[in-house]
C-alpha cells in the first residue's frame, strides 16, 4: 500500500485516550467498564456500560443482557469489538484473581480477538492502560502494551 506504519508510541488507545480518561473519572472511586470498537473505517469507539457488581470500588460486572444488546448494537454498526476496558481506581494495572478469571474458561480464551485494557493510576495521579491479549493461562499474564493515556489533542 506505500503507507507508513504507524509508529509504536501509537497505540489504539491514543485515538480514544479522552473517553477512556472521562469513563475513569467518571466512575472513580467505583471501577468503570465498558468495549472498544473499531468501525470500518478504522475509527475507534468507546461504549461504557454500567457496572452491577456490588461493591463497585473493587469489582466490575457487567449483565449478560447489556453485553448482548452492546454487541448486537456493534454488529447492526459493523463495528468490530476490540478490547474490554475496566478500571483499577485504586490499585495497579496487575490482572487481579477476578480479572483471569474472567479472562479463560479452563485453558480457553473467553472473548476471541479481544484484548483486556486496565486503566489505572500512578503515584503521580497518571492515568495508565495496561493491555492484555489472547493467551495461553497463565497466573502473570503477558502484558502487550503498557502506557500513559496520552490524548492525540492537548
Ligand atoms: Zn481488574
Amino acid at each position: 500500500m506505500g503507507e507508513r506504519c504507524p509508529s509504536a508510541a501509537s497505540h489504539w488507545s491514543s485515538s480514544i485516550a479522552e473517553q477512556l480518561d472521562q469513563a475513569f473519572w467518571r466512575t472513580w472511586p467505583q471501577e468503570c467498564c465498558g468495549v472498544v470498537g473499531r468501525r470500518r473505517d478504522g475509527r475507534l469507539v468507546f461504549e461504557s456500560l454500567s457496572n452491577e457488581a456490588a461493591v463497585k470500588e473493587r469489582a466490575f460486572e457487567v449483565s449478560p443482557a447489556d453485553v448482548l444488546r452492546l454487541f448486537r448494537e456493534a454488529e447492526a454498526r459493523e463495528e468490530t469489538p476490540v478490547a474490554w476496558i475496566h478500571s483499577h481506581p485504586s490499585g495497579e494495572g496487575h490482572c487481579s484473581q477476578m480479572d483471569r478469571d474472567g479472562f479463560w474458561v479452563g485453558e480457553h480464551w473467553l472473548w476471541p480477538g479481544m484484548e483486556h485494557g486496565i486503566l489505572w493510576l500512578d503515584a503521580e495521579n497518571r492515568l495508565h492502560l495496561s493491555v492484555v491479549g489472547p493467551q495461553k493461562r497463565s497466573n502473570e499474564p503477558k502484558v502487550n502494551y503498557s502506557g500513559v493515556l496520552t490524548p492525540i489533542s492537548v
